[in-house]
């Protein structure tokens, strides 16, 4: 189970960022973020900081934590790196790499480890491989009609690449349109069972907070 999770990491490490190597986590543990924001951080999550995050950064990773009320993410470690070539942030088995610090990407990265660490993890991904079509897609920004909006299931067309990425984005996507009011659920057709079916499923496996289901029941009513 342990190597299977690694494997499906560095998978979904490639997705989330251009380069599948390992990034410079060991430099970045050398130096460790100080201050009363990096203090009221690890004090209410207990999570590791490293590498050279400013208070700026560090309000941001706050807000992205903020969306995830009474969830467990302790232990998980967030490491600034150096952008070099690489954009956006990326997973790795509990580790979360951060080359460009956006709450939305935070956000993301954070459902990857709170998908990691989900009850059922096997099963929950049997279960959305037989609700959602995802052999039928493989796209990242856009659908093949040059449009973005969700369907089928998929709440973006990068949800449609496999099951990580559909878990983290359909997480992404109820957090932010609850804690935020914006985002693309919004655009759902809610006629369309497999969205109920996404989110049932991620309820059953505790991705979703009390909120989220608020929310989920609210939108529900569009149909
Ligand atoms: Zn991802």
């Amino acid at each position: 189970m342990k190597r299977l999770l690694g494997a499906a990491a560095l998978l979904v490490a490639a997705g989330c960022a251009s380069e599948p190597q390992a990034p410079p986590y060991d430099a970045a543990r050398q130096t460790a973020p100080r201050g009363t924001e990096a203090d009221a951080i690890r004090a209410e999550w207990s999570v590791g900081l490293f590498g050279s995050w400013d208070d700026v950064e560090l309000r941001i990773l706050r807000r992205a934590l903020s969306v995830y009320p009474g969830k467990d993410l302790s232990g998980i470690g967030f490491y600034r790196l150096p952008r070099m070539e690489e954009r956006g942030a990326r997973y790795d088995d509990g580790k979360i790499g951060v080359y460009e610090v956006t709450e939305d990407a935070l956000v993301h990265e954070i459902a990857h480890a709170t998908h990691a660490r989900a009850p059922g993890f096997g099963q929950l991904k049997e279960e959305l491989q037989r609700a959602l079509d995802f052999g039928a897609y493989h796209r990242t920004s856009f659908w093949s009609d040059g449009t973005y909006a969700p369907r089928a299931g998929f709440v973006t067309p990068y949800a449609s690449m496999n099951v990580e990425e559909c878990v983290a984005e359909s997480i992404t996507a109820i957090k932010l349109w609850a804690f935020r009011g914006r985002g693309p659920l919004g655009e759902v057709n809610w006629s369309d069972p497999k969205f109920d079916r996404v989110y049932q499923i991620l309820d059953a496996h505790s991705l979703l907070g009390e909120k989220d289901r608020e929310a989920l029941a609210n939108l529900r009513k569009r149909r």
